[in-house]
């Protein structure tokens, strides 16, 4: 560990002297260099000063490092969260980490449809066409991509490329992405060796990502396994559960076969859920995780078995009835190992994903601590349920990707409000690029609104790594 703590003071150092010498806020610089001037003499409204966070790591609960086009999917889900220890498929390019699935997607929905424009030159994909001709390629994204040069998504990659391969494409220079494309490649030439790398470069000491039950029995490589497990701890996602009820259902006979157990009713489905909750155990798992707010409201009922169909055609009042019960049975289980359960809130599907209704189940399952994931915009009602719901937690993951500004607005609210043990700092990010850069904004953001509530280190620590590595078994 010795060599990572070196590797981590360096980068600090390196962070503080190169926001020093460009244009962004060089918190630790800018710290140093108020500490050491003169107290005014008279009484002036004084600008607090931003805490220097320098030498603190930070503990990723919720990450989604791999789900990028290089290592590709399956049918499940991306192949990093089915397949332990999955490897790239092809050569990773810097495009794999700028045309994520969140910065393709919000492309797309913004209204720059670069799918299209791929299309009319009579591409398939976008990756080839960048191998095949990089030049077309190039000044086809261009345009639109600078159309979205200001939010979240790009500048926490562009940021992260900058930090860990050393090249700013933030400029849209050709040549710089010719050439950070080049270092993006190399370095995922060994991806289980390039993100612990990454990780002590970004001060990241702590790693845990969501992946689909199937993860614990399936391995893409046996060595890349071995090696992803020094660095990555788990949780399960429990949402491909609630689908597992149509007559024929190819994804439940397989996890039959790895459980031993065919869920058919409710005493089948409670084993079956004990068996995949204790193959994820063994595994390195350590907790659950849902996003069902994508598409139904978080009001889960609670179901008497009796009034549960647990296989055939479910009309969609039966359907919302089965998963209820499966999130019950799952929270249960979480209680009874004093599991954390990831919530995702907000972002999507707007109208339905206030996190308001998940107060009765936190309260029904007071050893599972509820982690709510990145709450905008519903920041007041997370809050208020972290404030006054003992094992109801929170994670600002996703924030910085959407907006910084999101980030700050939410610690301007939260930090004068919710207790300290209750918030953590995550990236949810798709790489570990975007994390290294949206980790930036986080800590540049963090230290100003801590000062600014008269708080120091100890909080920043809470935030940024001690709360996670509670809840999430600690160091490895
Ligand atoms: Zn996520």
């Amino acid at each position: 560990m010795t060599g990572q703590n070196v590797g981590r003071r360096d980068f600090m150092r390196q962070a503080a002297v190169g926001a020093a010498a460009g244009t962004s806020i060089g918190i630790v610089a800018a710290a140093e260099e108020l500490h050491t001037a003169e107290v005014p003499s008279v009484a002036a409204p004084v600008q607090p000063v931003p805490l220097d966070l320098s030498g603190i790591p930070n503990f990723c609960g919720h990450e989604h490092w791999g789900s990028i086009m290089a290592l590709g999917t399956v049918d499940e889900g991306f192949r990093a969260d089915v397949l332990a220890g999955a490897l790239p498929k092809r050569p990773v390019t810097v495009w794999d980490l700028v045309l994520d699935p969140y910065g393709w997607g919000w492309l797309t929905s913004g209204g720059s449809d670069l799918g299209e424009v791929m299309r009319a030159a009579g591409r398939k994909d976008f990756f080839t066409w960048w191998n095949e001709d990089p030049a077309g390629a190039f000044w086809a994204a261009k345009p639109l991509l600078e159309r979205h040069r200001l939010t979240g998504v790009f500048r926490c990659t562009v940021r992260g490329i900058q930090a860990l391969h050393g090249v700013d494409i933030a400029s849209f220079d050709s040549e710089a992405w010719s050439e950070a494309d080049l270092r993006v490649a190399a370095a995922y030439e060994d991806i289980h060796t390039w993100h612990p790398q990454a990780m002590a470069k970004a001060g990241f000491d702590g790693l845990v990502r969501a992946v689909h039950p199937e993860f614990y029995s399936r391995a893409d490589d046996l060595n890349g396994e071995i090696r992803e497990k020094a660095y990555l701890r788990t949780v399960m996602r429990i949402d491909p559960l609630v689908k597992l009820w149509s007559k024929k259902c190819v994804r439940r006979d397989q996890l039959a076969d790895m459980t031993g157990v065919d869920p058919v009713d409710a005493k089948s489905w409670r084993e079956f859920i004990g068996r995949l909750l204790d193959r994820a155990r063994d595994g390195g798992g350590v907790g659950i995780k849902q996003l069902q707010a994508y598409t139904r409201p978080l009001d889960f009922q609670p179901r008497d078995d009796g009034d549960v169909k647990f296989r055939g055609s479910l009309t969609d009042g039966e359907e919302r009835a089965f998963g209820d019960w499966v999130v019950h049975e799952c929270c249960k289980q979480a209680h009874d190992r004093c599991w954390p359960h990831q919530v995702h809130v907000g972002t999507n599907n707007l109208a339905q994903s206030s996190p308001l209704p998940l107060e009765a189940l936190a309260k029904r399952y007071p050893d599972m601590p509820l982690v709510m994931l990145h709450c905008w915009p519903f920041l007041s009602e997370a809050g208020h349920l972290a404030k006054q719901v003992p094992s109801v937690h929170i994670d600002t993951c996703w924030q910085a990707v959407l907006n910084p500004a999101f980030y700050g607005e939410a610690m301007r609210m939260w930090l004068g409000y919710v207790p300290m043990h209750k918030m953590m700092c995550s990236h949810d990010a798709t790489s570990v690029e975007m994390a290294a850069g949206s980790a930036l904004f986080v800590r540049e953001m963090l230290a100003k609104e801590i000062a600014a509530v008269g708080g120091g280190r100890d909080a920043a620590t809470a935030l940024l790594h001690d709360n996670a590595a509670r809840l999430y078994g600690g160091k490895r």
